[in-house]
């Protein structure tokens, strides 16, 4: 068993409490509810930009189906006035050549009509298309806007934490600076061992480092030694100090 002193004992139950409490304050710092709402912003923000791509894709290729069906129907609108000029010339003498023209000019209108049609699908795809993008360009600004003020309420949160911490931080050099360098090694050991509490006070027979109780015989005997030294947990291994009357 260690040596302490109730005073050494104390300064050391002191020195655990601000550690606590600086660990606690990096978890906080570690999972700011603010952060979180920055990063699902952000998430958001990626699948909208991915969405914005897509649709000015899509836009792209109705307007180049415009631009070509556009150039179909005004070739074929010429090609119909001449084929029909023709028809009109006399230069077709049999019946047989008219009746082939006028099916020319029957087939030429066909092709037209289906270009039509599909050219105003395209446009009707195109108006959609651009409404679509217009609302996915407002999002993505509303969405951006909204990255800031987290942001700086992220900023704002961390920085009290950050304040906060190096108060404790501060305190915890003055109460280090207190302990014998062989009780801090000591409790820097155990405090690594532990998971971060390296000293636990002992409560009505229970250790508080592992909430678990302690047999009356070794109650005893962790009450004897306490008073010049540190006992150890049976059951976890912290060292235990009793708590101050
Ligand atoms: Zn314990």
């Amino acid at each position: 068993m260690t040596t302490a002193t109730p005073e050494q004992q104390q300064r050391l139950l002191a020195l655990q409490q601000i550690d606590s409490q600086i660990r606690r304050l990096q978890q906080r710092r570690a999972n700011l509810p603010e952060q979180q709402a920055l990063d699902e912003n952000a998430e958001t923000l990626r699948a909208v930009a991915a969405e914005y791509a897509d649709a000015q894709d899509a836009l792209e290729d109705q307007r180049s189906i415009q631009r070509k069906r556009e150039q179909d129907i005004s070739h074929l609108e010429a090609r119909r006035k001449a084929e029909e000029a023709r028809l009109y010339s006399g230069e077709l003498s049999t019946e047989k050549q008219v009746d082939a023209q006028r099916a020319e000019l029957s087939s030429l209108r066909q092709r037209k009509s289906a270009y039509e049609d599909e050219l105003l699908a395209a446009m009707e795809q195109i108006e959609e298309l651009e409404g679509r993008v217009e609302q996915l360009t407002s999002r993505h600004q509303e969405l951006r806007t909204k990255a800031g003020e987290l942001t700086e309420a992220r900023d704002a949160a961390a920085g009290d934490i950050d304040a906060e911490l190096a108060e404790r931080r501060t305190e915890r050099e003055r109460l280090a600076g207190d302990v014998e360098p062989p009780l801090l090694t000591l409790y820097e050991e155990v405090r690594t061992a532990q998971g971060g509490t390296a000293v636990a006070p002992l409560e009505e027979g229970t250790c508080q480092g592992c909430f678990l109780e302690i047999s009356v015989i070794e109650l005893e005997q962790i009450k004897a030694e306490a008073k010049h030294g540190l006992p150890r947990c049976p059951h976890c291994d912290r060292l235990l100090v009793l708590a101050a009357r």
